[in-house]
């Protein structure tokens, strides 16, 4: 699905790497990679954004927390999922905490970095799947009520902080003037006020509104994974970046086939004459239907393994199997003919059981079925 490399990779750190050994990486590359310092280095810039995309994983709980369980293909962003990745605006706004306090984001970038705008609020939506969905992937468009910017708002440089978000102090210390810097607390950051704003928006310019939503879901997602599609949640308070939709998927079940990780299971029910002389049937399967052939002589609890008609797995190539699971129905009732043709048959020879080695027990096929 995508090539990108592995996050902890990308910041040179291990998978069990603290918060802050973390966040040093990150700096580090910051530094060495800032546009400012690599002038029309294109290398440099993709260098730049990587480790941004890397860090904005990684420092947050519940995305790296996703990201170890599913890779890039749980984060959405430009792992062909919703697209975007990130933008300057939203690197230079991580500035703040990364390299806070008095080394401050304005002491980088110019005027792009200085003020910081505010972030939306993510939203979160449940998706029921089929099987049949989930097999083949699905395009899905949803209605969501989200938070946007209103018609006819308008936006003026913030007058407390002159549009920067930022307060700086000039302090005397032992070390001689020291300058710190804090978030306007009139705007939040943001740099800007509301101008003119029609009744109906808040005092942050937005509106609620129903919108939808265009979200491609890539085959093999299971019950509980979470999509994020970047940008697509509500928007920022005062002309700022927009949150995430986090889609959370749920499998509806299917009657007829069970799901395991990316196996499917079947009972298929053949009659005792089916079994001895043997007999194709057909069987469903995710996306339709298939023929299999039962063989003269099978026994019941037999498995027949179908490689290749699992789902496909989310995070690499190939399919997971479908496993079909016989089991011969014996009659529960019989008429007096049916019961006359038995009777003959009780005693005769080639109905005696006698298992060889081929009739592997029950514990055998386990075995080979997981191996
Ligand atoms: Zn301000």
């Amino acid at each position: 699905m995508s090539d990108k490399r592995d996050y902890y990779e990308v910041l040179g750190v291990s998978k069990g790497a603290s918060e802050s050994e973390i966040k040093k990486a990150y700096r580090k590359l910051a530094l060495k990679y800032h546009p400012d310092k690599n002038q029309g280095d294109a290398e440099a810039e993709e260098k730049f954004k990587e480790a941004a995309e890397a860090y904005e994983v990684l420092s947050n709980a519940e995305k790296k927390a996703r990201y170890d369980q599913f890779g890039h293909a749980g984060m959405g962003g430009a792992g062909g999922f919703g697209g975007g990745g990130m933008n300057m605006d939203d690197i230079f706004s991580q500035f703040g905490d990364i390299f806070g306090g008095a080394f401050g984001g304005g002491s980088f970038g110019g005027s792009r970095g200085r003020s910081r705008a505010v972030r939306g609020t993510n939203l979160r939506v449940k998706m029921k799947l089929t099987l049949q969905e989930i097999a083949e992937g699905v395009n899905k468009k949803i209605k969501v009520n989200k938070l946007v910017n209103a018609e006819g708002v308008t936006f003026k440089e913030c007058s407390n902080c002159n549009g920067t978000g930022r307060i700086t102090r000039v302090s005397q210390t032992f070390l001689g003037a020291m300058q710190t810097q804090s978030v306007c607390n009139v705007c939040q950051g943001a740099g800007k006020m509301i101008d003119k704003k029609p009744a109906e928006a808040d005092a942050n310019g937005l509106v609620r509104k129903e919108e939808v939503i265009e979200i491609d879901i890539p085959a093999g997602v299971m019950e509980g994974m979470q999509l994020s599609v970047t940008g697509k949640g509500n928007a920022g308070p005062m002309d700022g970046i927009p949150g995430d939709l986090i889609v959370v998927i749920e499998e509806v079940e299917s009657d007829e086939l069970r799901r395991d990780g990316e196996h499917l299971h079947y009972d298929a029910y053949i009659n005792f004459v089916d079994a001895v002389l043997g007999d194709s049937i057909e069987i469903p399967t995710v996306t339709g239907k298939a023929k299999i052939k039962i063989e003269a002589g099978t026994q019941s609890g037999k498995v027949l393994r179908l490689k290749g008609k699992g789902l496909p797995i989310v995070q690499g190539y190939g399919s997971g199997d479908l496993f079909v699971h016989i089991n011969v129905w014996t009659p529960k009732k019989v008429n007096k003919e049916e019961k006359e043709m038995l009777e003959k048959l009780r005693t005769s020879e080639n109905f005696q059981p006698s298992p060889d080695h081929h009739d592997k027990g029950f514990f055998q096929r386990m075995k080979d079925m997981f191996s």
